[in-house]
């Protein structure tokens, strides 16, 4: 089901822009806001469960850290389990791991190599609360592809459009964004 437009407002309204965090020049996208803003996280949450309730999924996949947010709420009201993606280091088993570009260098996330392995070829839904250049979110789905699985969607509460990461994404997987940023 579609977002009404005043169910966008309610959402939109509650995320706080932050001039120039962690640096200069970066507008940062607060969801704090609307974490603790019961109306908007309700709003929110009922809409992805009205979406993703006819996916069939088996898994969500959740990018350290704000994704674990909304991907385990998201998962516990469809019934289903929810996997971390964490940054390197983190996870205590064995692990794959893909770099991905930052600005400046290079980062690493890690999954559970069996993460997924409860479900035969798992269908995976990806979460995070923003995409901006992508880097992340594709090295995310690259590595739910790698353990067998497969990455369905990849889900974003916010979407900046004036840069190439959903594009570049859409390579790879469906890309759902609730609101964009442009
Ligand atoms: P990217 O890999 O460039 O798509 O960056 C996505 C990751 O960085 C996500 O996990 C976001 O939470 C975070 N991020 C990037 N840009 C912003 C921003 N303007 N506001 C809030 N979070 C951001």
């Amino acid at each position: 089901m579609e977002l009404t437009t005043n169910e966008k407002q309610i959402i939109e309204n509650s995320i706080r822009d932050i001039k120039d965090f962690p640096k200069e020049g970066i507008v940062f996208k607060d969801i704090t806001t609307l974490l603790n803003n019961k109306e908007a996280y309700a709003t929110l949450m009922n809409h992805l469960h009205s979406r993703y309730k006819e996916y069939n999924l088996d898994y969500i996949a959740g990018i350290d850290a704000r994704g674990f947010i909304f991907g385990a709420a998201l998962a516990q009201m469809l019934g289903i389990g929810f996997v971390p993606i964490r940054k390197k280091g983190k996870l205590p088993y064995t692990t794959i791991g893909e770099k991905y570009a930052l600005e400046y260098g290079i980062d690493e996330i890690e999954v559970h190599l069996d993460a997924f392995s409860g479900v035969n070829n798992a269908r995976v839904l990806l979460i995070d609360d923003l995409i901006a250049t992508g880097g992340t979110a594709n090295a995310a789905a690259t590595l739910i592809n790698q353990t067998g699985a497969k990455c369905i969607e990849a889900c974003f509460i916010l979407g900046l459009t004036f840069l190439d990461g959903i594009k570049t994404l859409k390579e790879k997987t469906d890309v759902y964004t609730v609101l964009e940023v442009d």
